[in-house]
C-alpha cells in the first residue's frame, strides 16, 4: 500500500486536516506553516494537538509534512530579507516540536544577483542558523523548475548545499516531480537513469519525500505549472511508476495538483493506489 496524501489547508486546524485526509483515503498530508505568502503563524492550540494526535493514530497516519511560506528567501544578499527568512524558519521549526520527528520542506531560495555559489553559500549559512542539535525535524530541501534565478534545479546545487551543513544529518530532500520533469530531467522516459544521478550526486538516502505532481510543460520548460495526475506531459503511467518503483514506494507521496475541492484529490489517490496493487 503506498503512502500518499495531498496539501490542505491549516486554516482550520491539525484535527480538522487528519479528517480531511481521512475523508479522501490519504495516510499523510502536507500544510503550510503560515500563510504561503507571509505573514504570522497561529498559536498552537494544545486541544487541537490532542485531537490529531488520537486521529492520526487511528489512521495510520504516521508523517506529515510541513511546507514553509513562499515569500521567505534563505539565499537573499538583502538583510531585511535574510532576517524575515530566518524568524520564519526558527519559529517554524520550533513550532514543528509539537508534533516531533516530522518533515519541514523548503525551497532553497533564489539567487537574484548572485552567482550560484554565492547563493549556495547563504543557503546553507541560513540552515546553519537555523537548525539546532535539539530539533527532532528532519529539514527538507525541495528539487526546484529553474524558473527565474531559483537555485536547487540540478542535483548537483542541491548537494552543494547539504554539503555546507553542520548538522547534515538532519538534512533531506523532497523531490517534485513536476519540478524536475521542468528541471530536465527525464523521469518518463528514464526513471532508473535520473534516480541513478541522485543517488551519485545527493544519495538516495537522503530523499524522504515526493511531491507527486504532473506538469503542464515539456521536459525542460523550467516554467513550474502543476497539471492534474494524467493531464499533463508527464502523464499517468509515468506517475504511477514513480509510486511504485522499488526504491520510492516506501516514501510519502503528495499530491500538489490544482484542484477545488478535495474530491480531485480523492479520485487521483484512489486511482494511484489501485494502479500500486
Ligand atoms: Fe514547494
Ligand atoms: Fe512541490
Ligand atoms: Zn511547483
Amino acid at each position: 500500500m503506498i503512502n500518499i496524501g495531498c496539501h490542505l489547508s491549516v486554516a482550520k486546524g491539525f484535527a480538522n486536516m487528519a479528517r480531511e485526509a481521512i475523508s479522501i483515503d490519504a495516510t499523510t498530508f502536507q500544510f503550510f506553516t503560515r500563510n504561503p505568502r507571509g505573514g504570522k503563524a497561529k498559536a498552537i492550540d494544545e486541544a487541537d494537538i490532542t485531537a490529531f494526535r488520537s486521529l492520526a493514530k487511528e489512521a495510520g497516519i504516521e508523517v506529515i509534512l510541513a511546507h514553509a511560506p513562499y515569500t521567505i528567501n534563505p539565499a537573499s544578499p538583502v538583510d531585511k530579507t535574510a532576517d524575515f527568512a530566518f524568524t520564519a524558519l526558527s519559529e517554524d521549526l520550533a513550532r514543528m516540536e509539537n508534533t516531533p520527528g516530522q518533515l519541514y520542506n523548503m525551497h532553497p531560495g533564489s539567487a537574484v544577483g548572485q552567482s550560484v555559489d554565492e547563493a549556495v553559500e547563504r543557503i546553507a549559512g541560513m540552515l546553519n542558523r537555523v537548525l539546532r542539535p535539539e530539533h527532532s525535524t528532519t529539514f527538507l530541501l525541495e528539487t526546484m523548475a529553474g524558473k527565474g534565478t531559483e537555485v536547487g534545479r540540478t542535483f548537483e546545487e542541491l548537494a552543494a548545499i547539504i554539503e555546507r551543513i553542520e548538522l547534515s544529518e538532519k538534512v533531506g530532500v523532497c523531490l517534485d516531480t513536476c519540478h524536475v520533469w521542468d528541471a530536465g530531467y527525464d523521469i518518463v522516459g528514464n526513471l532508473d537513469g535520473v534516480l541513478e544521478e541522485f543517488d551519485r550526486i545527493i544519495g538516495l538516502s537522503r530523499l524522504k519525500a515526493v511531491h507527486l505532481n504532473d506538469s503542464k510543460n515539456p521536459l525542460g520548460a523550467r516554467k513550474d505549472r502543476h497539471a492534474p495526475i494524467g493531464e499533463g506531459c508527464i502523464g499517468f503511467k509515468a506517475l504511477s511508476a514513480v509510486t511504485c518503483h522499488p526504491l520510492l514506494r516506501k516514501l510519502p507521496f503528495y499530491l500538489e495538483t490544482p484542484h477545488d475541492t478535495l474530491d480531485g484529490y480523492a479520485d487521483e489517490i484512489a486511482r494511484l493506489k489501485a494502479a500500486s496493487e
